[in-house]
């Protein structure tokens, strides 16, 4: 692309060309994918473009302007509000996904411990197994954050919550589940020390939300707004509500509470301006999908989708665990989970899959891959099986494209020492801008992140690296 276009160009030549664009994409229709996009069917996709085209340029940036919109919006927030248990006196709002949710579930907490409580110095405390957005929100909104270690089956810790709350903590988090290894922090015990406390608790079930409420075994601890204590939750109805991207909802127990998350300015000669959430102009149809899906398969629908998802996750991680050396981290407590390994570089293992077309996620602390099953990895099993097989024995074999991978992790650490810092970094940028453009391999590129973290030099890199990729 040279620069903006003089002439207009056919919508099939368009169409077309989008389509080739594609080539190089994830496969998540054939279950190549682990993460981002959670595939249920071709029907059920073509079901929901349906859904999103019927709103396809409406905007619910005025409540007014569309009542359609709103009545949806509100439709949502009380079918959610009755799946997690919230009552008659909460209150939520739609988002265009976790991350949004987030942030004003941590701008609500904030302006209402400063209303409240007269709060200078704002205070978050999360486990470090918690997503990223919290620490996006803490960024953003100026908050500091107290990150706490978990235990030993990556689970938040209730005690260090108890030690880390003081005058100035606006909110605690905890994850139902957290992302890494799919494992539901003790959301029982932490409520009572938020109860005791007097803070806000939030629960992130963004990634949860649709699976655990449906969840057949009674004894599945609770997690929702049951829990006593709980103020806040945030679940994604586009991750495994199955809707297309950009829909989300959070909910507040108290419905004042959700009245700190708005913005109003009243100075605008353009009218007076009122917004619930981050965006200004809001998508329709990502709220028509949202809508359309949650009654597309009701609690019935939801059910068999998870029981299936069940039963696959259970499959593929008996399968995983045939192999020697490899282990599932943890004990999931749903359908995503991680694979690590003590005896070979599972980095490998993952450059690996990728070359046969697998796409499973690169995790540190520990190092593994990540595999979030969707209903569609049901039907890919057997490819999985014959291409995991494969990959497998040459991860684990000494080859020469290993050894490469290896000289240059080291090469980077010996750079790193004997190096003038502002040559390495120089170095590290070639680096990343190599493995990018030249191969799928990542392992070496992990090695170094590993070996760098904490020197601050990496932040700085990965900041260079998102601005190459955002041309
Ligand atoms: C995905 C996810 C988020 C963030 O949601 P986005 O929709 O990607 O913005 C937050 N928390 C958890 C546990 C998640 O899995």
């Amino acid at each position: 692309m040279k620069g903006f276009p003089e002439q207009g160009r056919s919508i099939e030549e368009l169409v077309n060309e989008l389509e080739q664009l594609k080539a190089n994409d994830l496969n998540y229709k054939e279950g190549r994918a682990f993460s981002y996009v959670y595939h249920v069917s071709e029907q059920v996709s073509q079901a929901l473009q349906l859904a999103y085209s019927t709103f396809f340029s409406e905007n619910a940036l005025n409540p007014s302007a569309f009542p359609s919109l709103s009545q949806m919006q509100s439709e949502v927030i009380t079918m959610c509000k009755d799946l997690f248990h919230a009552g008659d006196s909460a209150s939520g709002l739609m988002t265009s996904g976790g991350t949004e949710s987030i942030l004003m579930a941590v701008k609500a907490a904030k302006e209402w411990a400063v209303k409240k409580r007269g709060i200078a110095h704002p205070e978050l405390v999360m486990s470090v197994s918690a997503h990223p957005a919290f620490n996006k929100a803490c960024d953003y909104f100026g908050i500091k954050t107290i990150i706490l270690p978990i235990d030993e089956n990556y689970k938040a810790v209730p005690d260090l919550y108890r030690e880390a709350i003081n005058q100035n903590t606006i909110m605690i988090v905890a994850s139902a589940p957290s992302y890494p290894q799919g494992v539901v922090d003790p959301i029982p015990e932490i409520a009572e020390i938020a109860l005791d406390k007097e803070v806000p608790f939030h629960v992130d079930a963004c990634v949860g939300g649709f699976v655990l409420p449906f969840i057949k075994e009674s004894s599945f601890p609770k997690f929702d707004f049951r829990v006593k204590g709980v103020t806040s939750l945030s679940a994604d109805i586009h991750k495994y509500g199955f809707a297309s991207k950009g829909s989300s909802v959070v909910i507040y127990r108290d419905r004042e509470m959700r009245k700190s998350q708005f913005y109003v300015y009243t100075g605008w000669p353009g009218g007076i301006y009122a917004s619930p959430s981050i965006l200004g102009t809001k998508p329709g149809g990502a709220i028509a999908v949202a809508w359309t899906v949650l009654q597309l398969f009701g609690r019935s629908g939801y059910e068999k989708h998870v029981s299936i998802m069940m039963d696959t996750a259970r499959m593929f991680q008996n399968f995983l665990e045939t192999f020697e050396g490899i282990r599932v981290i943890g004990k999931p407590d749903m359908c995503l989970f991680s694979i690590g390994s003590n005896s070979f570089d599972i980095y490998e293992l993952g450059d690996e899959m990728h070359e046969l077309g697998w796409q499973m996620d690169r995790q540190q602390d520990p190092p593994a891959l990540h595999l979030s099953i969707s209903p569609v990895h049901a039907r890919v099993f057997e490819a999985f099986n014959s291409d995991f097989q494969q990959a497998y024995n040459r991860a684990t074999r000494n080859n020469v494209v290993k050894l490469k991978n290896r000289l240059q992790v080291n090469a980077a650490r010996g750079l790193k020492k004997v190096l003038p810092k502002k040559t390495f970094k120089k170095l590290q940028k070639l680096a990343v801008d190599k493995s990018d453009a030249n191969s799928n391999r990542s392992a070496a590129l992990y090695g170094m992140i590993g070996d760098l973290k904490g020197s601050g030099t990496l932040d700085e890199m990965i900041v260079d690296f998102l601005d190459k990729m955002i041309k």
